[in-house]
Parts: structure tokens; C-alpha cells; sequence
């Protein structure tokens, strides 16, 4: 997976470099991370033993603000793979135009392996090895895969020890009561109904005649599933890991929240006497059956690699918003793109999480809250102003909008790496 997300990103790189001018000095700074760090944390296991574990963090570029990006607990994770997210994590904060450069970090393991009390030493563990490499005006963490606001909190609290003071704005997606902003849990799924409503005005479709597949059915895929529903969207079919449900009158998504909140799976909802009832005419898919359904809208929201050469073909929906992070393979893309199909690109439909992020960081260091309505109104301006500016580009240079949201977030690069304006000393 690692070398492929990187592959990726690469190949999406060259593709928009041809169509936007950059300077030398920024296409050759952009290839290399700035900084890349490796930690061995020891951790007092609660059976008495010491177990070492591996730890990542990098910075991949700063030119425009300190370094911004999740830490991720997973068997997976390698120096390669966080070096990866680290780009496409510059690429995103361009793109929405937050104050940012790209960071990503990790740690080798299982959480799931772990107690509670471990998991908090590990945390703990992790602010000790990387303190000198993070901070407020350096890098700011966030959580990832299998990391959550409890753990923030508790990797703030470790930082905070180690500096002494209260330092809040260290770590974003922290818990509320901790500094954290209204709205983050939420961030990524509104932000993301956010651009999909304003791209589908575009294309004058009723939301009642317009249906909708979510795969994964988690933090992200819930909410958007929910705030379709909300705005009067047909949501046909949800998946999670353990399979998908069907019902062509549309979803109560509502419901299925609930009961997902109390079975944790959707294959339980639906052998559940009751929600039967409540989606009554319903059937069970597969998670493969559900990308290929017949619907207008298709959201992936679950993984990475879903989309690639071998279904492309089969997809029947006109429109793609990538709420999942990699969904869709370079290879996949081409043969979508071929198709017609629009692919609403990742590093804008998901950047409403790091957007809040940036909030709340702004928060903890002005001191002043705000609601959850001004939170949402300021998410909403910004992803809706982006997505405008990435679908003018799209439609002036005749690219993907995929390849689009590249050429915006680079265009943002160069004049950060140009303003520095050394290259003009040698080269004339
Ligand atoms: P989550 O763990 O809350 O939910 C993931 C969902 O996907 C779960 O319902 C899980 O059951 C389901 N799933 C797992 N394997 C599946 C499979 N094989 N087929 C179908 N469903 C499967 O995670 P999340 O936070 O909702 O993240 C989902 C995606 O969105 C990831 O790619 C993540 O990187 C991306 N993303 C999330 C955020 C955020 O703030 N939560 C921000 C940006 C991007």
C-alpha cells in the first residue's frame, strides 16, 4: 500500500505539473521531506515487561506555516508510508488554503492489543521521543487512524509537562473540555456535504430524484450519510466492514445511526427484527456490490484502493466524492476520467477535518471560542469558495478536477517557495 499511495501522489504531481508553471527550486524542494524523524519508545507493559515500539513523525514542508497532519496507530505504519501522507498532507492544507505545510506521524502496533493504561504510556511515550520536533509554531498533530480526541488530550497534557506551561494549540482533535473545537468530530462529514451540495447545484439536480451509495458507514461516512438524508437525498445503500444494506425507496439513516451505535455493525441492524421493519424492501450487498451499484452519487468514505483497474469499468455513478483518504488508484482515475465520471478529489471533499483542526488551533491561541454554528458557517465559506475556485480551474484548462485541485494547492506552493526570491541572486 505504502510505495502505491506514494506511486500516486507522484503520478498526480507530474499530471498537474503540466499545466501550471512552477519554479525549479519549488519542484525540487517539494521532493524531499524536510525532516524525518524515527523513535524507539519503551513502554512498561502491564504484565511488568518493556516493549519497544517504533515511532514516526515527519515534516514534509513548512514554506507556508507549520507542519499540520495526523498520527496514526497501526501494524502498517513505516517511515515510507508517513513520508507519503506527509505530502499529500502539503498538498491538502494548499489546496483549502489553510496556513500549513504537510506533517504526518505513526507508531508500529496493534492498538487493539493493548489496555487502556498502555495505550496512555505509549501516548505519553511519544510526546517524550518527538517534543523537540512538534509545537504550536513548528508541527501540529491531529488524530488518525486508530488515534482519537482522548489520546490527544493526553498527548497535550505530556507536552504541556515537558514545556512546563498549558499548550494547547500542540495538538488538534483534542476533547472539548481540553481545548478542542465544536464540530471537529463532525468536521470532515459536514465539510464534505458542504462541496458536494455546492458542485451538485452546478449540474441542477433535485436531491429527491438524486440517489446516493456511502461506503463506510464510520466518523466520516455516518455524518455525510446523515446530513444527505437531511437534505432530502435518496441514500440507497451504507456499508461497513462487515457488509452493506440496500433499500431503493432510500435508507433511514437516522435509524441505522442508532442502531449502529448499539450493535456496531450494519450486518446486526440488519438482522435485527425491528430495522427490517423500519427499511422494510431492504437487501444485503457486499462492499464490491455497493461501489457498482446503479446510483447517481457515490461516496466512498471507508479506504484507500477501493476504485482501481479491474472495477473501474463497472461503476455506474456520474459523480465521485472521495471522502476516504486514496480511494481510487491512479489507474482507476484514467479509466473513470475516460468515462466521464466526475471524481470530486479527496484532498478537497475530506479537508473539512484539518480545516477545523486549523480552527481550533486558532482557538487555543487567540483564546476566544466559538460556536458550533460560526464554526460551520466558517467551514462552509472556505470548502465551498475552494471547491468554486478548483471547478473554474477544471473547466478553464479542460482537466480532472482531480488533476485541478493539484494545479490550485501548487500554484500556492510556488508563490510561497518563489516569494523567498533568492533564485533571482544566480539565475536570470
Ligand atoms: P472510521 O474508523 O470512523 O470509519 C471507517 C468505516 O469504514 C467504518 O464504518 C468501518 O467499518 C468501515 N470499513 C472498514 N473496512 C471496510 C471495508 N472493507 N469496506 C467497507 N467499509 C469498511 O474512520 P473515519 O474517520 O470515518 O475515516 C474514513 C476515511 O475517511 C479514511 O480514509 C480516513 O483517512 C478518511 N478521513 C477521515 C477524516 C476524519 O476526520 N475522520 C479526515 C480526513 C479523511
Amino acid at each position: 500500500m505504502t510505495s502505491s499511495l506514494l506511486t500516486d501522489a507522484n503520478r498526480r504531481l507530474e499530471r498537474a505539473l503540466k499545466h501550471v508553471h512552477i519554479s525549479e527550486d519549488a519542484s525540487e524542494r517539494l521532493k524531499f521531506p524536510k525532516a524525518s524523524l524515527k523513535v524507539s519508545i519503551p513502554v512498561r507493559m502491564d504484565d511488568g515487561s518493556l516493549r519497544v515500539f517504533e515511532g514516526y513523525r515527519v515534516r514534509y514542508d513548512d514554506t507556508r506555516g507549520p507542519t499540520k497532519g495526523g498520527i496514526r496507530f497501526h501494524p502498517n505504519v513505516t517511515m515510507d508510508e508517513v513520508q507519503s501522507l506527509a505530502f499529500w498532507m502539503t498538498f491538502k492544507c494548499a489546496a483549502v488554503n489553510l496556513p500549513f505545510g504537510g506533517a504526518k506521524g505513526g507508531i508500529t502496533l496493534n492498538p487493539k492489543e493493548l489496555s487502556k493504561f498502555e495505550l496512555e504510556r505509549l501516548s505519553r511515550g511519544y510526546v517524550d521521543a518527538i517534543a523537540d520536533f512538534i509545537g504550536p509554531d513548528i508541527d501540529i498533530p491531529a488524530p488518525d487512524v486508530y488515534t482519537n480526541p482522548m489520546i490527544m488530550g493526553w498527548m497535550m497534557d505530556q507536552y504541556s509537562i515537558i514545556r512546563r506551561q498549558l499548550s494547547p494549540a500542540v495538538m488538534t482533535g483534542k476533547p472539548v473540555g481540553m481545548g478542542g473545537s465544536q464540530g471537529r468530530d463532525r468536521a470532515t462529514g459536514t465539510g464534505a456535504f458542504y462541496v458536494l451540495a455546492a458542485m451538485m447545484a452546478k449540474f441542477d439536480r433535485n436531491p429527491a430524484t438524486t440517489t446516493v451509495a456511502v461506503q463506510g458507514f464510520g466518523n466520516a461516512g455516518s455524518v455525510v450519510a446523515r446530513l444527505l438524508f437531511e437534505a432530502g437525498y435518496q441514500v440507497v445503500a451504507v456499508s461497513d466492514s462487515h457488509g452493506g444494506l440496500y433499500c431503493d425507496r432510500g435508507l433511514d439513516i437516522p435509524s441505522l445511526q442508532q442502531f449502529k451505535a448499539s450493535t456496531r455493525s450494519l450486518q446486526a441492524v440488519y438482522c435485527e427484527g425491528t430495522v427490517c421493519n423500519l427499511v422494510d424492501g431492504h437487501d444485503t450487498i457486499t462492499n464490491d456490490e455497493l461501489l457498482t451499484l446503479d446510483v447517481d452519487i457515490l461516496i466512498p468514505a471507508a479506504l484507500e484502493n477501493q476504485i482501481t483497474a479491474e472495477n473501474a469499468s463497472q461503476i455506474q455513478a456520474e459523480y465521485i466524492f472521495e471522502v476516504a483518504n486514496g480511494p481510487i488508484t491512479s489507474a482507476g482515475d484514467r479509466i473513470l476520467e475516460d468515462r466521464g465520471i466526475y471524481v470530486f478529489p479527496d484532498i478537497l471533499v475530506n479537508a473539512g477535518g484539518v480545516t477545523v483542526s486549523y480552527y481550533e488551533w486558532v482557538q487555543n491561541r487567540s483564546g476566544l471560542y466559538w460556536s458550533e454554528a460560526e464554526v460551520s458557517d466558517r467551514l462552509k465559506n472556505k470548502l465551498v469558495a475552494e471547491a468554486e475556485d478548483i471547478w473554474r480551474i477544471s473547466q478553464n484548462l479542460a482537466i480532472p478536477l482531480r488533476t485541478a485541485a493539484y494545479v490550485h494547492a501548487l500554484e500556492r506552493l510556488e508563490a510561497a517557495h518563489s516569494a523567498r526570491g533568492t533564485r533571482d541572486y544566480y539565475v536570470s
